[in-house]
């Protein structure tokens, strides 16, 4: 059986776990990531929603409005704010995780980044990685 990956919030009382390996890094430069992070990006990781439990805890939820026009959950400490993961209201299936409140992240890689269009202007984006001005392309 795979080891589960484990994470939480910075105060410590919102714990989870996710019963999959994690790999692939998505850096969205979006205004709202800018703002809910508090930071130039956020960095995510996309996993099946079945993978994700928590273990402690239980996040207060913003229901953002994404650049789509779609609404966009957002998961976050209420009590010391860290973001924890969000969701789409269309796609409850799937959700990101922030990799920052991973326990350990060091076999993943940045992989993508995607609304480059609202990138910071003092941040620098590494060449060898996929860029993309808005949402990256659907992938079938
Ligand atoms: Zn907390
Ligand atoms: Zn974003």
């Amino acid at each position: 059986m795979a080891e589960s990956i484990t994470g939480g919030c910075l105060c410590g009382k919102i714990r989870y776990e996710i019963s999959q390996p994690v790999q692939n890094i998505i850096a969205c430069h979006c205004t709202n990531c800018q703002k809910a992070s508090g930071s130039g990006m956020s960095h995510n990781t996309l996993i099946p929603s079945a993978a994700f439990k928590l273990t402690s805890g239980q996040p207060k939820i913003f229901a953002d409005t994404a650049n789509s026009g779609n609404k966009l959950y957002r998961a976050f400490c209420g009590d010391c704010g860290s973001p924890i993961y969000s969701q789409r209201e269309k796609m409850p299936e799937m959700m990101v995780v922030k990799v920052g409140t991973l326990d350990t992240s060091d076999a993943m890689k940045l992989a993508m980044n995607i609304w480059t269009k609202s990138v910071r202007p003092w941040l620098h984006l590494a060449p060898d990685v996929e860029h993309y001005p808005e949402n990256r392309p659907v992938k079938t």
